[in-house]
């Protein structure tokens, strides 16, 4: 099993609110482990299979040595709709609704 990321080592977990996706695929470029577009034209996250997870608000896993894509795709999101929280208590350390 992969190590996943965190902040002073607690777990992270990464979702997009498909709602405000402009459909650009920088995410798929920064990040292709974790992001990808459907067929639909808007990126979704994928599971730890590498399976694309098509349902909207779906969330994963951040892997550790993918944590500074993941944060670097967050930034640059010209939707502002990709959101990293910590597993344990759901509070967002990357995306717009952090502090
Ligand atoms: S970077 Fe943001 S707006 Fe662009 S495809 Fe990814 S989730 Fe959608």
């Amino acid at each position: 099993m992969q190590q996943e990321a965190g902040v002073g080592g607690e777990a992270l977990e990464v979702w997009i609110d498909q709602d405000l996706c402009t459909g650009d695929g920088i995410c798929a470029q920064y990040a292709p482990e974790v992001f990808e577009l459907d067929i639909d034209g808007l990126a979704y996250v994928k599971g730890e299979q590498d399976e694309l997870l098509q349902a909207k608000g779906a969330v994963t896993p951040v892997p550790l040595p993918l944590l500074g894509d993941v944060v670097d795709s967050a930034r640059e999101c010209p939707g502002d709709c990709i959101h990293v929280r910590r597993v344990a208590d759901g509070v967002e350390v990357y995306g717009p609704d952090a502090e």
